[in-house]
């Protein structure tokens, strides 16, 4: 077989991440790679700190990329904070607070679950009681927006509560950084951890963290080393950290660091509460238009993400049918059911640069005509007024 260079599709992202991509993103990623420690890197390296802490609103000295995708954050909070032994509150409303699970068992902790139905949000009085009934407990981990399922939970009500009992947060907050609003410093948020490619629109395959310096106490005071070399926050601080001259610890991913660099910019030019706004008046344009059609969404009004949408599938029709049709007829990419609501949810993503209402208006036509063609029991001809309504009010 000839083998030529890869030229993809060009398509429309509206599934669970990534998500698209700005061209000035594409255009910084591909920049004249320089070593990871020339000057003029780190220079990019101190601007990008700066960047994530003002996406993340927080002035935690330890603020950075994980260079690895989203799950490669999250076992960098559970690995280096977690120590053999520790019982550990997971919230758990959908499959990522399932793989939070997975982290304390892999690295000697013992989990306790608070579990809520999957589509609802974190229970803050199921917490409370559990916080009380395990008072050894030293951390509570949650999951802010579930990408699984739509919810968003209360996170600083939450956090707050785990602090009255002592107790550090690890927050997920990959599907919410940029889309919905966090404060890591107000919210007293411990550890935190994020990725490239849903709101921030960034190429995937990076993780911005950030811990406190509560977080840090317990990292440095640790009775055994962390269990991963390339995680151990103790040595990759060598190469991120501030003041003392960088050290080689892994080569950084140069040029996807430039993209975030970009990426972040995009966002502080258009300023967070902006960016917050135009997620939320998009997904109003997009609910009008599904609603309209007769979808239902699962999660209730109150505990919807702007950013993630799923609703259910009708009755009767082939769910990877419509996905294929709306990917090979319009380019356009929405994402199906995880876990337990494979086959029973569609999940219409407007993350970032996605978040546009081009973007509504392309789903809403090409599942009113998909599901109409295919004879789905939907109205016709409402949901593109419905929608237009709602853009043109905003
Ligand atoms: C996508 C996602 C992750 C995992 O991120 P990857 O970049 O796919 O590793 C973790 N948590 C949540 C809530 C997510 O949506």
């Amino acid at each position: 077989m000839l083998i030529r260079s890869f030229n993809p599709p060009v398509r429309t992202l509206m599934g669970p991440g990534p998500s698209d991509v700005h061209l000035r993103v594409l255009e910084a990623l591909s920049r004249p790679t320089i070593g990871h420690l020339d000057p003029a890197f780190i220079q990019m390296m101190d601007e990008l700190k700066e960047l994530l802490q003002y996406a993340f609103q927080t002035e935690n000295a330890l603020t950075m990329p994980v260079s690895a995708p989203g799950s490669a954050g999250m076992e960098t909070c559970f690995v280096n904070l977690v120590e053999p032994g520790d019982k550990v509150i997971v919230c758990q409303n959908g499959v990522f607070g399932g793989r939070m699970k997975e982290n304390v068992e892999r690295y000697g902790g013992i989990p306790v679950m608070v579990e809520d139905a999957w589509g609802e949000a974190i229970d803050t009085g199921k917490l409370d009681e559990t916080l009380k009934t395990h008072a050894d407990a030293r951390i509570v981990a949650m999951v802010h927006a579930e990408t699984s399922t739509g919810a968003q939970s209360d996170v600083q009500a939450l956090v707050k509560l785990a602090h009255v009992h002592d107790c550090l947060t690890i927050v997920d907050t990959v599907t919410s950084l940029g889309g919905t609003p966090i404060k890591v410093d107000e919210w007293e948020i411990d550890a935190i951890y994020s990725g490239s490619q849903k709101c921030l629109s960034c190429t995937p395959g990076l993780s911005p963290v950030s811990f406190n310096e509560r977080a840090l106490e317990k990292v440095r005071n640790r009775q055994s080393k962390v269990q991963s070399w390339f995680m151990d926050l103790n040595l990759v601080m060598g190469y991120w950290g501030e003041g003392a001259k960088r050290a080689y610890h892994h080569t950084a991913p140069v040029n996807a660091l430039y993209a975030l660099h970009e990426a972040l910019l995009i966002l502080r030019e258009e300023g967070l509460d902006s960016a917050w706004d135009r997620h939320h008046y998009n997904h109003l344009a997009l609910k009008a238009g599904l609603e309209a059609m007769g979808l239902t969404f699962i999660v209730k009004e109150a505990d919807r993400l702007p950013q993630l949408n799923a609703v259910s599938i009708p009755a009767g029709v082939d769910d990877a049918a419509v996905r294929s049709r709306l990917l090979n007829e319009y380019n356009l990419e929405i994402g199906a059911g995880l876990g337990a609501l494979a086959g029973k949810v569609w999940r219409i993503g407007l993350m970032g640069h996605s978040s546009r209402a081009e973007n509504v208006l392309l789903c809403i036509s090409a599942l009113e005509s998909v599901l109409g063609e295919m004879g789905a029991d939907i109205k016709l001809g409402v949901a593109l007024p419905a929608m237009q309504k709602v853009l043109e009010s905003n």
